[in-house]
């Protein structure tokens, strides 16, 4: 079970602070640590309990996915952090880990009201950083999210037309992504058309249409079983124009650099660094406007970040995206994105749809 396996690296993380137990609110991690697809249920971990608390709602769904973990359901009307107080007192725990980022103040203070006289210790990315580094069936769950996403954009770019909107662009490929298989998209999809395309985080409108001979950004990704997916094509209706071929091949040749770069010791900074050289070479630094990339696995965007000032190291097993992009105002926007496993000697790209000058005109 890659989930026990997973409780082990966390507890094992317990002596560096004296913890002798932990909450994990997050229904991501707790999703990372028991297998448990439901939400609302927190994981009260401790060197020989592995106890998961949840609801009515919730007992045969815990029961059928986590075996080999001890349900504790709450009777109705309890309040989670006084069930996790009533639970950590008894068990006599000392010093008990939450998740600061997950849990609000006001169930902080439920909680310390209801664990009176353990002592509660903030923990920051602790989980997360367990989840930089994908086992095999991750990396396995993250290709098919990927296929996903490549089969709807197929489908997208068969169907897309000058003068269809960019909503309607959006919601086809939300659908084409359904029927690829995904849960649903990864995020709401980026469709961004001509001038529009130079916001990097465009909304679809839902009245600008897509031109002719301009550039279209189409940012989107599946969600799995249950890992994500994340890439970012830019494709033309009509010609390449000189403005395009020069901006896009600025955006290849950065994205070739940084992907050459990746492999595992180096920091995640110079990753970035080399994309970001390309593009500051040919005049265009100050129109990099965002990292090079980020972790992708449960979450769309999870650690590491590829930033400039990142002090993250790459390792085997972490999946990143490679993002360099230019945005130009007035006339739009490049980015290209691909999915990128960090592997034993270098690097596997993951993703495959096209990306050559050639292939970008619909
Ligand atoms: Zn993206
Ligand atoms: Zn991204």
């Amino acid at each position: 079970m890659p989930e026990a396996d997973r409780r082990a690296r966390l507890l094992a993380t317990f002596e560096a602070d004296g913890l002798d137990g932990m909450v994990v609110s997050s229904t991501t991690n707790v999703g990372y640590l028991t297998g448990f697809t439901g939400d609302d249920s927190t994981l009260l971990l401790t060197p020989d309990r592995a106890i998961l608390v949840s609801d009515g709602r919730y007992a045969l769904q815990v029961a059928e996915e986590c075996p080999d973990l001890e349900p504790s359901i709450r009777p109705i009307g309890q309040p989670m952090p006084e069930a996790l107080g009533g639970l950590a007192r008894r068990l006599g725990l000392a010093r008990l880990g939450f998740e600061g980022q997950a849990t609000t103040v006001a169930d902080f203070r439920d909680l310390a009201e209801a664990a009176d006289g353990v002592e509660l210790v903030a923990t920051k990315g602790r989980v997360e950083s367990l989840r930089k580094i994908k086992d095999p069936t991750e990396v396995a769950a993250i290709r098919e999210a990927i296929a996903m996403a490549e089969r709807a954009f197929a489908d997208l770019r068969a169907w897309l037309r000058p003068g269809v909107t960019e909503k309607a662009a959006a919601d086809f490929l939300e659908n084409a992504l359904r029927r690829a298989g995904a849960t649903a998209a990864s995020f709401p999809p980026i469709v961004a058309s001509g001038p529009r395309s130079a916001l990097p985080h465009a909304r679809p409108s839902q009245t600008a249409v897509i031109e002719r001979d301009s550039p279209i950004l189409i940012d989107w990704g599946a969600s799995g079983r249950p890992y994500k997916s994340d890439l970012t094509r830019v494709v033309t209706a009509g010609k390449v124009t000189p403005d395009f071929a020069r901006a896009y091949g600025i955006v290849l040749e950065a994205q070739r650099r940084a992907i050459a770069a990746v492999r595992p010791g180096v920091m995640a900074r110079d990753v970035d660094a080399a994309a970001r050289g390309v593009i500051e070479e040919a005049g265009h630094g100050a129109d990099f406007l965002h990292s090079v990339g980020h972790g992708i696995g449960r979450d769309v965007h999870e650690a590491p970040t590829l930033r400039h000032v990142s002090e993250a190291r790459l390792g085997p097993g972490m999946v990143v995206t490679v993002e360099p992009g230019i945005y130009l105002p007035g006339w739009g926007g490049i980015r290209i994105e691909d999915d990128v496993l960090v592997t034993e000697s270098g690097c596997e790209v993951l993703s495959a749809s096209a990306k050559t000058l050639d292939s970008v005109v619909l």
